[in-house]
């Protein structure tokens, strides 16, 4: 294949254009449209790989453990490439934990979070052997414990502690404030240790906090890291001895200009920190979820119809908020280019709409764009919390997924079928 004949596209060096066609690595998305149909998701393997080489390389010649937080993608294709370079996951659901069992991973690298854990999910959890429970809330300690007790078993547990620091995002993903539903608070985080320690059927291995995600900056985590580093200290005077310290995840991509730190840079500062409060033996875990995957994926959808209007034009397309859900759910911005440059006539200002019979289901607003029907458009930065968060609204089929590695492209995940969508539906009868 020919060299890309303009740089990689902003966030993701594996997707540039190479002549008029915008190629993910060696592959062109037009061809995989033609060959798949649309809305098709498509993703780098080698952008996977390399947002994990950044944490790795940060946490070089440590005890640490990168638990790949598969709710932002979960798709057995994307935890697949993960399960083999040796991460570990963290998972909210037991659903999460049988698709990372389907491939291999390794169940003592399972942390399982979570404000809402059923005694189902429990049962689930103790039977493969996952490493650590994340326990949220001092009911769900007592509740882990009969759990563990009726089936013989003590479970490892790390207390959630809500640090209540601000992570400056958007307030539906700000999860480490007094006013969020998680974790346990601050000030109560003594005493849940205490409780935990003394239940027969739980063994106390660590602490985590999570504060929240698209993350931008360094300063929440070292604020969110010191709270935490206290809280170590506290714990362990009282006697009991914490194995781990888990930081979560939350670290933020570029959507549109956005400019996180690196991995391996953030995790320079915060390992110094780390060293000089003498906590740098310790092992430690982090849950990064966005920053594996997120700008690992596009999403290629195809204008269905262009549509003047008095105050705007619409450009509406076959894929969705069922399909792109952060637009509608966080206002979020997904940068979308035109998959082909070959454009005829004038750009014009656009809001970019899918089908779906809601006025929130947009993907994108005043998007300058030389379109016409038939045409395709990339929806960047999609590989994180888009696939896994899709669903049927509107009755839709959810779209197909294919990985790219190189040259080679691979099907991972068949387009949804209206056999599939009426499988368990029972219409009753008189
Ligand atoms: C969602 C979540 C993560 C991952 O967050 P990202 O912002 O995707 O990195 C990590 N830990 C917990 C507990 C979560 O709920």
């Amino acid at each position: 294949m020919s060299n890309p004949t303009s740089p990689p596209l902003p966030g993701q060096p594996h997707v540039a254009r190479h002549g008029d066609l915008l190629q993910v690595e060696q592959v062109s998305l037009e061809a995989l449209a033609r060959e798949h149909g649309t809305p098709l998701f498509v993703y780098s393997k080698q952008w996977m790989l390399d947002a994990l080489a950044a944490y790795q390389r940060g946490f070089e010649g440590r005890d640490a453990l990168v638990c790949y937080a598969m709710k932002a993608n979960s798709s057995l294709g994307i935890l697949r490439v993960f399960a083999k370079a040796g991460c570990g996951f963290d998972i909210v659901s037991g659903g999460e934990l049988a698709r990372v069992l389907a491939v291999g991973a390794e169940p003592s690298k399972i942390i399982f979070s979570g404000v809402g854990k059923t005694r189902g999910e429990m049962r689930q959890a103790l039977a493969a052997g996952i490493g650590c429970f994340n326990v949220e809330s001092e009911e769900e300690l007592d509740v882990l414990n009969e759990v563990a007790v009726a089936e013989g078993q003590r479970a490892k547990v790390s207390i959630r502690i809500n640090p209540n620091v601000d992570p400056k995002t958007h307030p539906y993903i700000s999860t480490g404030l007094k006013g969020n539903k998680f974790g346990i608070a601050h000030d109560r985080a003594l005493h849940a240790y205490r409780h935990a320690a003394s239940l027969p059927g739980l063994q106390v291995v660590g602490i985590d906090c999570h504060i929240g995600s698209q993350i931008t900056e360094a300063s929440p985590y070292l604020d969110a890291l010191e709270r935490v580093l206290d809280l170590v200290e506290a714990i362990e005077a009282a006697g009991i001895a914490l194995h781990h310290i888990d930081f979560g995840g939350g670290l933020g991509i570029d959507y549109n200009g956005d400019t996180p730190p690196a991995a391996d840079a953030l995790w320079k500062q915060l390992l110094a920190r780390i060293d000089a409060r003498g906590f740098g033996g310790r092992k430690l875990i982090i849950e990064p979820g966005r920053s594996m995957v997120g700008n690992a994926g596009v999403c290629v959808t195809e204008v269905l119809y262009t549509k003047p209007g008095e105050d705007k034009n619409f450009c509406i397309v076959d894929a969705a908020m069922n399909d792109l859900p952060r637009p509608a759910m966080y206002q979020a911005f997904h940068r979308i280019v035109p998959v082909s440059a070959r454009g005829q006539g004038e750009a014009q200002t656009y809001d970019v709409v899918g089908p779906v019979c809601e006025s929130g289901d947009w993907i994108g607003r005043d998007r300058l764009l030389n379109v016409r029907s038939g045409d395709l458009l990339a929806v960047l930065s999609a590989g994180a919390y888009c696939m896994s968060m899709a669903s049927n609204y509107n009755t839709r089929n959810r779209a197909a997924e294919v990985l790219v590695s190189g040259d080679r492209a691979t099907l991972i995940r068949r387009r949804e079928t209206f056999e599939d969508q009426l499988r368990n539906e029972l219409a009753g009868s008189d």
